[in-house]
């Protein structure tokens, strides 16, 4: 059963053009997905490909151009103010900055105290046990609640961050780039302390990241966003063996292997990411894609699943049959191995 369903959703900027003109930055142009009770979502994607606005959109912390966000049977873009407070005790958000979103006037223990008392969640004289629930829940202790932000690392800190999500008994949590900022050793840490959170307390999560092998791991289902669009939806494990799409595939061959000599093919993409206020014509990518075609300069492809897919694999590009060729198993480590579990077992050993 999906909890948050995305329909069709978009986010238009407005920009000044000369006198009288105005122009859109099309940050985000007509998203669909949703997320099942207990599920992770990942939506990866290059810096400036709309995936964090997405994340904003669903908590309404920025309102929608155009679609509509369901969350629990619930409407989000027709709650009222009042109403819309409520839910967001439901849906939390764990932001990339660990230190730029801990307040540093605050101990750890008034942060945490702050959200049970604005939403009467704890009578008074419980909030201090309270507080040191999530502490532990989060692997810290009852000490840390007298400190300030500043008295911890970065991992500490997103530990908190989490913590003070997790303190509202939220549904699902947005995760915005939760390990970015990070060592990769802390990566793995947080990514574990996410699932076994999941798994114990039954939460969804969107995860947004920009990264393909940190979403690996924690990941159901990843969306691949490009200039505002998903061009690419699949579970986790299909993604990773049969990526169709050009860019996935591109991102894909850019993740580091701990096999050291391994034969790989690395495809390197021409240029930056395109301007969101001038998008290409036809598919966005054409002018990065080592396939592109003349169809691909003038008729955009839409996200759609072929038939023959299991598990809703869907894509967007006219040739994906053509570059992916017939079906074949998974390629094979010389260990025996697929490329998904040698990372699992990369993470697994951190
Ligand atoms: Fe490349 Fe064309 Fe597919 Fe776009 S539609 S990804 S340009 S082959």
């Amino acid at each position: 059963m999906s909890l948050l369903e995305v329909d069709n959703i978009a986010k238009h900027f407005p920009v000044k053009r000369g006198l009288f003109g105005t122009d859109y930055v099309r940050a985000v142009d007509g998203v669909s997905f949703d997320v099942a009770v207990g599920e992770t979502v990942a939506l990866v994607g290059e810096s400036g490909c709309g995936k964090s606005t997405v994340g904003r959109l669903i908590l309404r912390l920025i309102e929608a151009s155009a679609g509509a966000v369901r969350f629990a049977g619930h409407d989000l873009y027709r709650l009222g103010g009042d109403e819309m407070r409520v839910m967001r005790r439901r849906l939390q958000i764990v932001f990339q900055d660990p230190y730029a979103s801990l307040n540093p006037r605050m101990t750890v223990g008034q942060m945490l105290e702050e959200p049970l008392a604005l939403h009467a969640l704890v009578p008074p004289n419980k909030r201090r046990g309270r507080v040191v629930e999530l502490l532990e829940l989060v692997g810290m202790n009852a000490q840390h609640a007298q400190r300030y932000p500043h008295e911890f690392s970065g991992g500490q800190r997103q530990r908190i961050g989490i913590a003070r999500a997790l303190a509202v008994e939220p549904q699902l949590i947005v995760c915005d780039e939760p390990v970015s900022a990070l060592d990769v050793s802390i990566q793995a840490q947080v990514i574990n302390l996410l699932r076994d959170l999941q798994q114990g307390l039954g939460l969804s999560y969107l995860f947004i990241a920009h990264d393909l092998a940190v979403v690996k791991h924690i990941a159901n289902r990843v969306a691949v966003m490009y200039l505002g669009k998903i061009v690419e939806l699949a579970e986790t494990e299909a993604l990773f063996n049969t990526p169709r799409h050009p860019y996935t595939q591109a991102l894909l061959s850019a993740i580091p292997v701990p096999v050291p000599h391994s034969a790989r093919h690395r495809t390197l993409l021409q240029g930056d990411l395109p301007s969101p206020l001038n998008p290409p014509s036809g598919c966005a990518f054409h002018p990065r894609c080592p396939h592109a075609i003349e169809i691909c300069q003038t008729t955009a492809p839409v996200l759609e699943q072929a038939a023959d897919s299991l598990g809703g694999h869907a894509v967007s590009c006219h040739r994906w049959r053509e570059i992916v060729g017939p079906p074949r198993p998974p390629a094979a480590a010389p260990s025996g191995k697929t490329a998904l579990e040698r990372l699992q077992e990369a993470f697994q050993h951190n």
